[in-house]
């Protein structure tokens, strides 16, 4: 079985036998889904977890969310 690998900008599954990788001068690894990921983490230096299409994006929002529910109780009481 081929190894299901994820991108590292986006985070969906990459299908294999698709995709680019890319490793940096100091031997960080990066697999990438499609040229728009690519270009968005390694040219235009965006970040996964503030660029809005990205599960990083969601993962953190979620996050962000369920800690402001926790803390309006509190402010509240
Ligand atoms: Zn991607």
């Amino acid at each position: 079985m081929v190894e299901q690998k994820i991108c590292s900008f986006c985070g969906t599954e990459i299908e294999p036998g698709t995709g680019k990788m890319f490793v940096k001068k100091d031997g960080t690894v990066f697999m990438f889904c499609t040229h728009k990921c690519y270009m968005n983490m390694i040219q235009m230096k965006r970040i996964p977890r503030t660029t809005e299409w990205t599960k990083a994006y969601a993962t953190a929002k979620a996050i962000s969310k369920a800690e402001k529910h926790v803390e309006q109780p509190e402010q509240k009481a």
